[in-house]
């Protein structure tokens, strides 16, 4: 028998790599199935209004079409050829620009890790979605943010100053997000078209697009060679829990994701979802439009409460002031009720809450809810 070479004392912790040790961990949602059982509640009775989810879910024959898959047992098409066929047509772009991925924060992920490396810095315009500041701390970059405006617009100045005071270079990647999470303000296209002519790569978020009052920006992608535009489907197409989204890219970019994407990063169940999501856009268009019309009726209702200030959405939810009460114990109360909305308490975003439109039998819930909390002033 061999004597076991020894081994010397080393930390192995001391390998993982600076930025990673350096990172806060991510603090996750507690899962749906968790909650319910917390609040004794049965989830189908659950009014889930925090993760700007589709209440309506997908379209009938997405279910069918999964229920009658029978290749699941065969890896994916790494080109995904179908599906970005199926999204030129839906998108208005061909299909050698669209590269689909698990979720538009794979996408994400992607760019942060193509474009930084450590002592990079990207321009963040908080508040805003959480994703961009930590895939770019991942990937070692520093975080610049221009926070926005008290109407939650985009300080388009103060991204410029911040970019020209950089050493050239350094700044590879802006984050745009339109309509915002979690403000639903709308980036107009002379801000865009200003960004755009910066010397940085314009990351443009859509997730949100199909609620807006305006067309998507996802054709501009072939006027400039610094646009990457996210979609997904997880928000109109209300299958969050299969993870789809896609990038519509420059050409040349596309060239580079390619060569940098895992071949099978898209599951087949999100590609056939997906495909029968494209199939069916009268469901899509259907339920995008009973969200904006209840969005409507919603901003309406909350602007009655004498504690919320209600901000103007693009999107399929409402960002809310509370004012004159803690926007927690709203939260709260809500909560044991088993209404679910999102509480922030950060900067930019003091004593607010997020509340993703539902049906409107789930606003009548939560309007009840807020009349009884209101009638507690004294
Ligand atoms: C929900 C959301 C996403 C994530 O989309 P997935 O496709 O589910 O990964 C991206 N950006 C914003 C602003 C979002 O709110």
């Amino acid at each position: 028998m061999n004597n076991p070479v020894p081994v010397p004392q080393f930390d192995v912790r001391a390998l993982v790599r600076a930025e990673l040790a350096a990172l806060e961990a991510y603090t996750p949602i507690v899962p749906f199935e968790v909650l319910s059982e917390r609040l004794g509640l049965p989830a189908a009775q659950i009014v889930k209004l925090d993760a700007n989810e589709n209440p309506y879910g997908p379209a009938p024959a997405v279910i069918e079409a999964l229920a009658e898959y029978n290749f699941y047992h065969i890896y994916p098409d790494p080109q995904q050829t179908e599906l970005r066929n199926a999204l030129a047509a839906y998108v208005g772009v061909a299909a050698e620009h669209i590269l689909p991925s698990h979720g538009a924060d794979e996408m994400l992920d992607y760019l942060c890790r193509v474009f930084l490396q450590p002592g990079d810095a990207i321009i963040d315009c908080p508040p805003t979605f959480g994703m961009y500041s930590f895939d770019a701390q991942l990937a070692g970059a520093q975080v610049i943010e221009v926070w926005r405006r008290a109407d939650y617009g985009v300080d388009v100045e103060a991204v410029e100053r911040a970019v020209q005071e950089q050493p050239t270079g350094r700044v590879k990647l802006l984050f745009l997000t339109s309509p915002n999470n979690p403000s639903g303000t709308w980036l107009r296209d002379e801000e865009l078209v200003r960004l755009l002519r910066l010397p940085v790569m314009v990351v443009l978020d859509e997730a949100y697009v199909e609620f807006a009052e305006h067309p998507s920006r996802a054709a501009w992608v072939l006027q400039h060679d610094n646009l990457v535009v996210l979609r997904t489907f997880s928000k109109a197409a209300g299958i969050a829990g299969l993870r789809l989204g896609y990038g519509v890219c420059p050409a040349w970019l596309m060239a580079e994701l390619w060569k940098f994407k895992q071949p099978y990063n898209v599951n087949v169940a999100a590609t056939v979802a997906g495909l029968a999501s494209l199939r069916d856009l009268d469901y899509l268009h259907a339920t995008v439009e009973k969200l904006k019309s209840e969005r409507r009726r919603l901003s309406a209702l909350l602007a009655e409460v004498s504690f919320l200030e209600p901000q103007p959405s693009e999107a399929n939810f409402v960002l809310c002031r509370v004012v004159g009460r803690s926007a927690k114990e709203v939260k709260q109360t809500l909560e044991r009720q088993g209404i679910l909305v999102r509480y922030y308490n950060k900067p930019g975003l003091d004593n607010c809450i997020r509340i993703s439109v539902g049906r409107p039998e789930q606003t009548e819930r939560l309007m009840a809810a807020l009349h009884e909390i209101g009638d507690l002033t004294v």
